[in-house]
């Protein structure tokens, strides 16, 4: 959502309000400080009824925490009518919808929520009507529903941001597969001419060949290259010639007349350089595959990191399996920078990378998410290990020297904070932890290992 959309809807919230006395809107609020209880508790009964809704808050420690946030919510969008803090109020509705959008929850849960909030109202002015409460009633069912709106406005600009960004995800993880194949596969396009070249010139009498699109290079460029690269405007080309070769090779098979064939043969050899060619090019626009790397380091940059995280924790969830995150910044690196220079700051971070991709397993992952901050994500991994992979690279880093062009050589440390998953579906919360583990690993005077709570 953009300011410009803020600001118009801090403006419809001011004229919702502007429709009621300030004595109606004080009262509201009073009606709602009230209640506000056993309004939550209300919205929660109801939702943990379905099935969608107790993935989500099963835990008691998640649903406690809930009915706190949500009690907070419902006081602060009260005391707008009050307080007139209209923007404030918007931007708050957002950050909620933004939450959700992390965390998944469907927003037709919260839709539900909130009209159990809103029928428990009414059931509560039912048990003592008076005849001002109509208005009353009327103010917090609009508030209700601007609220929601505002929050589903940004849970969906966020879900469509989230789901582009899962998608260019897949595409990367796919190419960085194709981008290891490539040269096997070049070679598997020559052994399929070559054993072709070979059968005619060697056995003029019925042999067989596979056409081009089942061999080995044909199925991994269809299946593979083609979607990694789709849009690329090579991948149709490519695939088409492909089947062109296929008819040729078919021609080839039944051709009786020597000349012939080897003119066909001739045709299928060009048509196959063409192939490599434009599958060179495709590989040449592979700032695509780098797209997700760091380029100093080879670890992935932050691109895909809130989506690594999301998957790993909804992983977490379902399997009960511990999820532990290194927070990992180079102390006083400034200081390295003007000693040594920028090109040996670049050696010390290269260097860290590798420790980085040398401490952990394949599953785990490293990432660069600042100058010469990175994080690393523990899959299946305890506090216990999370720390003894964090001492292993304290010390590490301590004890190497870095080698300069120039021939010098300097140390320099880490501070590492440790974070184990606590259950929260919302992933930020996750990153803070290990964030605040490693502040407090600085200050406990750097180059140590901090284990947050
Ligand atoms: P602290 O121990 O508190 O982390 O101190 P610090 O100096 O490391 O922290 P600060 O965040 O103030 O400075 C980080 C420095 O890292 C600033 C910048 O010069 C350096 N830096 C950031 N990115 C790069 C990089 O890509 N290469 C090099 N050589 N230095 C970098
Ligand atoms: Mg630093
Ligand atoms: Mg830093």
């Amino acid at each position: 959502m953009n300011n410009e959309c803020m600001a118009m809807l801090a403006e419809q919230w001011e004229h919702i309000c502007q429709n009621y006395s300030s004595d109606e809107l004080l009262q509201a609020f009073k009606f709602i400080q009230d209640h506000s209880l056993i309004l939550v508790e209300e919205f929660y009964k109801k939702m943990l009824v379905e099935k969608e809704s107790a993935e989500f808050f099963s835990d008691e420690l998640i649903q406690q925490r809930l009915l706190n946030t949500l009690n907070a919510w419902l006081l602060e969008s009260f005391s707008v009518g009050i307080n007139k803090r209209y923007s404030e109020a918007v931007k708050k509705q957002h950050m909620v919808g933004q939450v959700h959008a992390r965390v998944g929850i469907p927003s037709w849960l919260i839709m539900r929520g909130v009209c159990e909030i809103e029928r428990k109202v009414f059931e509560l002015v039912a048990q003592n009507p008076q005849h001002h409460m109509i208005t009353i009633c009327s103010y917090i069912v609009r508030i209700m529903g601007f609220s929601t709106e505002i929050m589903c406005r940004s849970y969906e600009a966020n879900l469509e941001k989230n789901n582009d960004i899962k998608h260019s995800y897949r595409l990367f993880s796919a190419m960085q597969d194709v981008a290891v194949q490539k040269d096997k596969q070049r070679g598997s396009l020559l052994d399929w001419e070559n054993e072709l070249m070979f059968k005619v010139f060697s056995d003029n009498t019925g042999f067989n060949h596979l056409v081009l699109s089942k061999s080995e290079f044909g199925l991994w460029f269809i299946h593979k290259a083609a979607y990694a690269f789709a849009g690329s405007e090579q991948v149709d080309v490519i695939i088409g010639r492909i089947h062109e070769v296929d008819q040729l090779n078919q021609q080839v098979l039944v051709c009786t007349e020597k000349d012939k064939t080897i003119q066909l043969i001739q045709c299928i050899r060009e048509k196959n350089r063409e192939i490599q060619h434009l599958v060179d090019q495709l590989f040449q626009v592979s700032e695509y595959i780098e797209s997700g790397n760091d380029s100093l380091t080879q670890l992935l940059n932050r691109r895909y990191l809130n989506t690594i995280i999301s998957r790993e924790i909804s992983f977490s969830r379902k399997n009960n399996a511990p999820l532990s995150l290194l927070a990992i910044d180079a102390d006083h690196f400034k200081r390295i920078n003007d000693k040594h220079g920028h090109a040996a700051g670049d050696l010390a971070l290269q260097f860290m990378g590798e420790v980085l991709v040398e401490s952990v397993k394949g599953s785990d992952y490293a990432f660069r998410v600042g100058g010469e901050e990175f994080l690393l994500l523990l899959v299946d991994s305890d506090l216990t290990r999370a720390q003894e992979i964090a001492e292993t690279i304290r010390k590490r880093v301590q004890e190497t020297p870095i080698r300069t062009i120039a021939g010098n050589s300097f140390n320099f440390t880490v501070s590492i904070g440790c974070s184990l998953y606590d259950g929260h579906p919302d992933y930020k919360r996750f990153l803070d932890a290990a964030d605040s583990a490693l502040y407090a690993a600085k200050n406990n005077g750097r180059n140590n290992v901090y284990l947050g709570k």
